[in-house]
Order: structure tokens, then C-alpha cells, then sequence
């Protein structure tokens, strides 16, 4: 594991105190070990391929995402302008279920790519019904870190045979992955348990996750509340809320994420934030697929913690954290006023917010001495990014302020991700554009053939 010094860059430490420091950072052994001023003199042995000159450019933590598909990535563009319920049924489970080890592997290594080359370092992942290895492989390759899970879904209107499942089989097969996968590659892979959402489990199913999980060190993901239909049909079907009822199975607590939050009672905030169950905001895909948008400030208010997420990529149709940033911060203000989510805040619920959804804000979301060296430097010295210098200090220029609402991923020039430099000057390190364009293309083939 290679030492770094990297030198002279404005640091937007997402600390406690949200301190913007100019100042080197030494990257020893995965970890950020000392953050100063002109630290090379006191590293005599300090090789020239270990020095990063870094002056000119803002040194951000590497981003959190904690809702992502990677199993989805081949299908973007195939899924567009549908609601949630008809982009499942037609779209995405059918192809879903014609997913090979080989095509997920390809699906993953995209996504994967994508993230890093945006700056994202920290996933949440689910996955899809089978083939989870595929998704592990890929992480270990990326150099990511990262949350996998098979999805879990045995019942359903529309689910396609190819992804049918037992209970038993799906709890089998979850209890082996995460045996398989949780603390792999040095504790960068780590499980979570993924029941889909509560409308492809069955009620046997749900328990049976809520009391596993009452007993081992894994996270909890699923999806709630991202439509009025689900709304609906929990009062229907189950005479109660639909928090209230994955509460009813043991799926709430501190480790415990549901994605979107879009359309929720007073009382189920209320039972969020008793229970500590996180949300995570994914802006994007709400919009897209036309289910709401999700009150964060009230989650704040109520007390939950909330992060930010992408997403599946057909369902938003990027992985950029930098636009779910600005969306966020954008969204919230017609409903909730201009300083309902600035800009500050939404840098941190793309970085130290996400790491707390995670319970890892000990180990990242944030550049701080002792803490995993996930850092991304950006240029933010283009002409879309206006004037800097003294003047613009002076009448109040903000970098966080640059970073939300206009700085995009396209501005990454270097990312660290425990340690290890996995993109230089905007270059991928890991994988060759063409040869990730070359499988796309085969796998996607493959898949219209088995659809
Ligand atoms: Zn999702």
C-alpha cells in the first residue's frame, strides 16, 4: 500500500467544525496519517512518485451513495419515462431475470467505473435475486467500498419465474453471501440483507430477516415509501402504515436503511427517527419516475438520519453524486425555503451524512487524521467556475457553495479510495474505456437472447 503526500490543495474537511484548510495530507497504509502545512521536510525518505502536487485544486471527501443498483447499469436507456410499478413489471425485472455471473460481473464493473471515475467511494448497494458473487468479484476489483446484497423477493404480482424464489431458499442463500462476503477484501465489502420491498416478501419472510438480523453485525436495505400505491396498499392490505409494518417485522432500527421516504405519515417519521432507521435521498429517481419528493428537511426535523443516492441507473439515468447534491439542495428550497438545504448541508449528506446511514463515520465521510484515506481531488479552476482569488474571498464566495451547485463529476482529477489511487488526472486506473464498452455491448446481446 503505497505512501502519498499530497501537497498544497484546499481541503474541505466535512470535519465537525467544516473546516477549509490549505494544507498537505500523508496518505500511509489506507489512511489519511497527518494533516498539515508543509509536511515534506519533515519526510526526508519521501520518494518523488510519492509527492502528488496538488496546488490549485479542492480536496473533497470521496462521496457516499447509499442506494445504488449496480445490477441495473446495462439497462440504461431501456427503461425511461414509465412509472415505479410498470418500469418493474415490463422493464427492469424481466431483464433482471436474464442476468448471467457473467452479465452482472460486466453490469458491475460498469457502475463501478462510473462511480469512481465520479468521485464516489462508499456504495450501498442491492443487488439482484442471483448471481450475487458477480457483484462481490466486481467491488473487490474497483478498489470501492461497498455494502452488497442479493435482493430478496419471494411473492409478487409481475415478478418474472426467473427471479421467483422460496423464503427458504432466499434466507439460505443471503445467510451463505453474507458468510462469504462480509469483511472481504481487508473489510471493504460488507453485507447487507435486502428483502426488495415489502409488496415481494412475503410476511414470513420479513420476520425471519427482522430476527436474523437481531443477531449478526449486517445492514438492513429495502425500499419504502417511494409511492402513493404503496401507501394505498398497506392500508389495504394490512390495515396499517407501511413503516409501520416493516416495524411490525423488526426491519427498523440503527442498521437498518430504507431508500426514498418520498411519501410519508407524520407518525411514520415519528416511528423513524424512535427506531433510528435511516433514509436515503435519491432526488433523481424520484423525479424520473414520477413518485414525489421526498421532505427531507422534515426527516431532519423528526430526527432521522438521511443520505444520498442515485439509485439504479435506469432510473435516473446517472450515478453521479454531484447532481443528486445539487438536486437535494435545489429541491428543497420551493417547498421549504432558500436555506432549507444549503449548500454546506448538501455536501454533507453526500459525504459524513452517508457515512453516519452507514455507521462509519468513524472510518470516513470526512478528511481527518486517522480516518481511511477516501479523497477526491477536483479542479475547480474552469471558466464554469467564474473567478477565484482574494476578491472573490472577500465578497463571500463559498467552495461549498461551488462544489453543490456547480462543480460536476467531469471536475474529478484524482480518487483516493482506502488509500489506493484509482483514478489519475481523470483517467480510470482500473479498467480500459473500450474494453468496458466492448463487454457492455456483448452482455447486453446476451441478455436479449435469454429475455
Ligand atoms: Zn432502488
Amino acid at each position: 500500500m503505497a505512501r502519498r503526500l499530497i501537497e498544497g490543495a484546499r481541503v474541505v474537511t466535512m470535519n465537525a467544525a467544516r473546516e477549509v484548510l490549505e494544507a498537505d495530507v500523508l496518505v500511509e497504509k489506507g489512511g489519511i496519517s497527518r494533516i498539515g502545512r508543509d509536511l515534506a521536510p519533515a519526510l526526508p525518505d519521501l520518494a518523488p512518485a510519492e509527492r502528488l502536487d496538488a496546488r490549485g485544486l479542492t480536496m473533497i471527501p470521496g462521496l457516499v451513495q447509499t442506494h445504488i443498483h449496480l445490477c441495473q447499469t446495462l439497462f440504461r436507456g431501456l427503461a425511461d419515462d414509465l412509472s415505479l410499478i410498470d418500469w418493474l413489471r415490463t422493464r427492469i425485472w424481466p431483464f433482471e431475470g436474464a442476468l448471467s455471473h457473467e452479465t452482472l460481473r460486466v453490469s458491475a464493473d460498469l457502475g463501478l467505473a462510473e462511480l469512481a471515475r465520479g468521485g464516489t467511494t462508499t456504495i450501498l448497494d442491492m443487488g439482484t435475486v442471483h448471481h450475487t458473487d458477480a457483484v462481490g468479484e466486481a467491488v473487490v476489483h474497483s478498489g470501492l467500498r461497498a455494502w452488497i446484497g442479493k435482493a430478496m423477493m419471494d411473492e409478487g404480482d409481475g415478478v418474472p419465474p426467473s427471479l421467483a424464489e422460496t423464503a427458504e431458499d432466499s434466507i439460505r442463500e443471503s445467510l451463505a453471501l453474507a458468510a462469504r462476503w462480509d469483511g472481504a477484501a481487508e473489510g471493504r465489502i460488507r453485507y447487507a440483507f435486502c428483502p426488495r420491498f415489502a409488496f415481494s416478501c412475503s410476511r414470513r419472510l420479513l420476520g425471519e430477516v427482522g430476527e436474523i438480523l437481531s443477531s449478526g453485525p449486517w445492514l438492513l436495505h429495502t425500499h419504502a415509501n417511494e409511492t402513493v400505491w404503496e401507501v394505498e396498499e398497506s392500508a389495504r392490505r394490512w390495515g396499517t402504515t407501511n413503516v409501520g409494518y416493516l416495524d411490525g417485522a423488526r426491519l427498523t432500527g440503527r442498521r437498518a436503511v430504507f431508500a426514498h421516504g418520498v411519501h410519508l405519515a407524520d407518525e411514520e417519521r415519528a416511528l423513524l427517527a424512535r427506531t433510528d432507521t435511516c433514509v436515503t435521498h435519491c432526488p433523481s429517481s424520484n423525479l424520473k419516475l414520477a413518485s414525489g419528493i421526498a421532505d427531507v428537511p422534515a426527516l431532519w426535523e423528526a430526527g432521522v438520519r438521511v443520505g444520498l443516492g442515485a439509485d439504479g441507473a435506469p432510473a435516473n439515468n446517472s450515478l453521479d453524486g454531484f447532481r443528486e447534491m445539487r438536486l437535494a439542495a435545489l429541491l428543497a428550497k420551493p417547498r421549504r425555503g432558500p436555506t432549507a438545504v444549503p449548500a454546506e448541508r448538501a455536501l454533507a449528506l453526500a459525504t459524513i451524512d452517508g457515512a453516519r446511514v452507514l455507521g462509519i463515520e468513524k472510518e470516513t465521510g470526512s478528511i481527518e487524521e486517522g480516518k481511511a484515506a477516501d479523497l477526491v481531488l477536483l479542479d475547480l479552476g474552469g471558466p464554469e467556475h467564474g473567478a477565484g482569488g482574494p476578491a472573490a474571498a472577500r465578497l463571500g464566495a463559498n467552495v461549498h457553495s461551488r462544489i453543490v451547485y456547480a462543480a460536476s463529476r467531469d471536475d474529478v482529477r484524482y480518487v483516493f479510495a482506502a488509500g489506493e489511487l484509482l483514478v489519475d488526472r481523470g483517467r480510470l486506473l482500473r479498467y480500459g474505456r473500450e474494453e468496458l464498452g466492448r463487454r457492455a455491448g456483448e452482455a447486453l446481446a446476451d441478455i436479449e437472447k435469454r429475455l
